[in-house]
């Protein structure tokens, strides 16, 4: 029996080994990441441009490549200890079923009531809303795990949360609205009549389905045109990666407990915020030369951004009124074909993860098609107990098949991926699989051209 056959199946630490600061590998990278441009001169955006939408002091964090650590702030650490630590999970149990010699463990987020990782942003942004005096704050939903996150952080801090919700999400998933109702959120579908930007899309299509970058357009545009409110966004952002760097502290913390450490780190990618998080404190370790995981980012097919995007500058949105990011981007303007995993469903990649890969030190993106995810996701159903959320089966898929190749190769490798949310509100999707008429979309290079034919044009900064 070796030593690690000791290793428990679940690992919290305790509420005082919650980390005390967020870890910020911007203050590591060797390349920054390039600067977020003005859309209208092109010039890097500076804390002047930023805090009509954000909050100041995200803005502070969203421009800081300075400090590795920033301190959570007490309130935020109170609140996280109403669902924190999260727990670190051996998957014995699957591994049995694989019969793989490798150790497989994962980060479970799915613990709260919102349902998934987005809460560990959510509450930070409402309370530095809160502290700035703010009335209230925007945002928009896809699939509505972010609108639920932040519609508790707001409910907590009683500040008025406005959420855009993607049309055809809010007519498919209609519990997540009650549970941001519940909490006191004003929900909109969008593309809707409140704002300048929706009406525009409805002229033009009365019947719009909305996309995530439309209803991002909706929430700035309110938030900078509303007395005492500013807008809020669940990824992408270099803001939210500090915040999601809890994930990867405590992991890496829970592993070190058993003189663990991963050979292979898998996380899904939507916009890259858990993925960023969960890998940040290895990454700083594959920086220094320390250490060399792999990491692995999984997205899904029918939205391959890594995969198959190109690493330009776009806007963050569909009605082009955001800053620039250089980024792995399918453009603005691509609408995936409709696929279970809502919340990969954007255009775009975190900035900071587009430039690790960029530079190679975040390994490997892999696009995988649903109907394999969802295998993949009821074989973990069934053998570890846990129904995963769509987008946290991405990393589950993957996360298989690495251990299938340790069985074949004998090797011993220790596999650690983010287990980001829980599938309860997600049995749509499910149902759809079990009787067989789930479909896999995946893009021609048609409709991948007609995106990248919208990226702006920056040839006067390049
Ligand atoms: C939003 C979401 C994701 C994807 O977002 P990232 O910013 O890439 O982490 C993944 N899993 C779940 C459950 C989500 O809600």
């Amino acid at each position: 029996m070796s030593e690690k056959d000791n290793i428990p199946y679940k690992t919290y630490l305790t509420e005082e080994e919650i980390p005390k600061a967020w870890y910020n590998i911007r203050a590591e990278m060797k390349t920054a990441h390039r600067p977020i441009l003005h859309p209208g001169t092109h010039k890097p955006v500076t804390e002047d441009d930023l805090r009509p939408v954000f909050c100041d002091e995200l803005v502070r964090q969203e421009l800081n490549d300075k400090d590795s650590y920033i301190e959570i702030p007490a309130p935020v650490l109170d609140f996280y200890r109403m669902y924190r630590p999260s727990p670190l999970i051996r998957a014995r149990f699957l591994e049995r079923v694989l019969q793989t010699p490798a150790r497989i463990y994962y980060k479970y987020e799915g613990g709260n009531t919102s349902g998934s990782h987005k809460l560990n942003s959510a509450i930070a942004q409402a309370y530095y809303a809160k502290t700035q005096g703010l009335k209230g704050v925007t945002t928009e939903t896809g699939a509505g795990q972010w609108g639920a996150a932040l519609s508790m952080a707001c409910g907590y801090f009683d500040l008025d949360c406005r959420v855009y919700m993607v049309r055809i999400s809010a007519e498919q998933k209609p519990y997540r609205k009650i549970i941001m109702e519940t909490y006191g959120a004003n929900v909109t579908p969008s593309p809707s009549n409140t704002t300048n930007i929706g009406r525009k899309m409805l002229k033009e299509n009365p019947n719009a389905t909305g996309s995530l970058g439309c209803a991002i357009s909706e929430a700035v545009e309110v938030a900078v045109s509303t007395d005492g409110y500013r807008y809020t966004l669940g990824s992408v952002l270099n803001q939210v990666l500090i915040h999601q760097s809890v994930i990867g502290l405590e992991a890496k913390a829970a592993l070190a407990k058993y003189g663990e450490y991963p050979d292979i780190l898998i996380g899904c990618a939507g916009g890259g915020s858990n993925l960023g998080g969960l890998m940040a404190p290895f990454m700083a370790d594959k920086l220094a030369g320390k250490r060399s995981p792999r990491f692995i980012a999984v997205e899904p097919a029918s939205c391959p951004s890594m995969t198959r995007g190109k690493f330009a500058y776009d806007f963050c949105d569909t009605g082009m009124l955001t800053p620039l990011a250089k980024m792995y981007t399918l453009g603005a303007s691509f609408i995936p074909s409709s696929n279970h995993a809502g919340g990969l469903r954007y255009h775009g990649m975190s900035p900071i993860l587009s430039q690790l890969y960029h530079d190679g030190y975040l390994d490997e993106a892999r696009a995988v098609e649903q109907t394999d995810v969802f295998e993949a996701a009821k074989l973990f159903a069934k053998s570890e107990g846990l129904l995963p959320a769509p987008e946290s089966a991405h990393a589950i898929r993957v996360a298989v098949d690495e251990a299938l190749k340790c069985k074949e190769s004998g090797e011993e490798k220790t596999i650690l991926f983010g287990l980001t949310g829980t599938g309860y509100f997600d049995l749509t999707a499910y149902a759809q699989h079990n009787d067989g008429v789930m479909e896999d979309y995946i893009p021609t290079d048609e409709d991948l051209a007609r995106g990248f034919a919208g990226l702006p044009d920056v040839s006067d900064v390049e």
